[in-house]
């Protein structure tokens, strides 16, 4: 489907869309409407469509909201790309860099297994990639790398000569994991530098690591993967210095060309705390990397703009600093 495209195909008839709109646990967009596009024709002709239903089911105008249509796509700081080494030969940095750009994704964070993809995509483009500091490398994966005694060593020695903002993507597949010597080191190191862990985890690994130095700032990856909405909201209700980025979760978030109504509500009750991410952790997603960031764009859509604007790139910007790329601008 192309841009400034809108179709009706989720609706067979306006009753059947007022049915879901009033029952479901999500909002429509109408019930399958999906608007994208950067023509304002586009967009008003959607805002007429989407008002003429609402006064066929007599429905109020708040239940029925338009969505917030973008007129122009948001630039969108990727919170969680890997450049990891089955990636490298079959798409170069330059490649990787020309992906981006023509996604619209002008700034991003990048982990890589090893280290040295994420300082070689870096070195092509210091603007664009933003690094953060990952543990994983020559058999220290995410299976036992808070047991591995020399992982606090290795992060030392490369957190002194980069400019990491974090240490992660890493696993904690448990409570018990996020408590090892190992990883109270790594808690220690973030406080010290006052950078952020990026954590994959569930809400009681989030827990613990909180347990362990409540400065810590963390980064959740996947919004807890699997954690439902009322989950992450609590642990965002809970920890004021716990942010998340929500790769993997658009087919969750956005259903049907709409947004779910529970993440919405966490997302409006948070709205500085969520970010975007694709996480390219296989070279295939390498493919198919604008088709994650547009899973983004459809539920963006369906916010407010101002909200729609620090999810996509603003909360971003303000914890990891919006380089000299223009798209931030003022
Ligand atoms: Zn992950």
């Amino acid at each position: 489907m192309g841009r400034g495209v809108i179709t009706l195909g989720g609706i067979v008839t306006p009753a059947e869309a007022g049915v879901q709109a009033l029952e479901a646990d999500w909002i429509p967009a109408f019930a399958g409407m999906t608007v994208r596009g950067q023509h304002t024709r586009s967009g008003s002709r959607a805002r007429v469509i989407v008002a003429l239903l609402a006064c066929m089911l007599g429905l109020s105008p708040t239940l029925v909201a338009a969505p917030a249509l973008a007129d122009s796509r948001l630039p969108i700081f990727d919170a969680h790309i890997h450049y990891s080494r089955d990636a490298w030969d079959r798409f170069p940095p330059a490649t990787v860099l020309d992906i981006l750009a023509k996604a619209g994704v002008p700034r991003a964070l990048v982990s890589s297994t090893p280290d040295d993809g994420t300082l070689m995509l870096q070195r092509a483009d210091p603007e664009r990639i933003v690094p953060v500091l990952r543990p994983y490398k020559n058999g220290i994966g995410s299976g036992n790398w808070f047991r591995e005694a020399n992982v606090p060593a290795y992060l030392e020695e490369r957190l002194r000569k980069g400019d990491y903002v974090g240490i992660g993507e890493f696993h904690l597949f448990s409570d018990a994991n996020a408590d090892t010597p190992v990883v109270r080191r790594v808690v220690a190191l973030a406080v010290e530098r006052g950078i952020f862990l990026h954590v994959h985890s569930g809400a009681g690994p989030v827990r613990a690591l909180f347990g362990i130095d409540p400065k810590l700032n963390i980064l959740w990856a996947h919004a807890g993967m699997s954690e439902p909405p009322d989950v992450v909201g609590a642990a965002l209700d809970r920890h004021a210095n716990l942010w998340t980025e929500v790769s993997f979760r658009a087919g969750d978030i956005g259903r049907n060309g709409g947004i779910s109504a529970a993440w919405r509500d966490v997302m409006l009750r948070h709205p500085d705390r969520f970010m975007i991410g694709s996480d390219t952790y296989v070279t295939p997603r390498w493919e198919t990397y604008a088709q994650l960031i547009d899973e983004h764009h459809r539920w963006l859509a369906h916010l407010p703009r101002d909200v729609a604007e620090k999810i996509a790139w603003r909360n971003a910007v303000r914890l990891f600093g919006a380089g000299n790329v223009k798209e931030f601008g003022p």
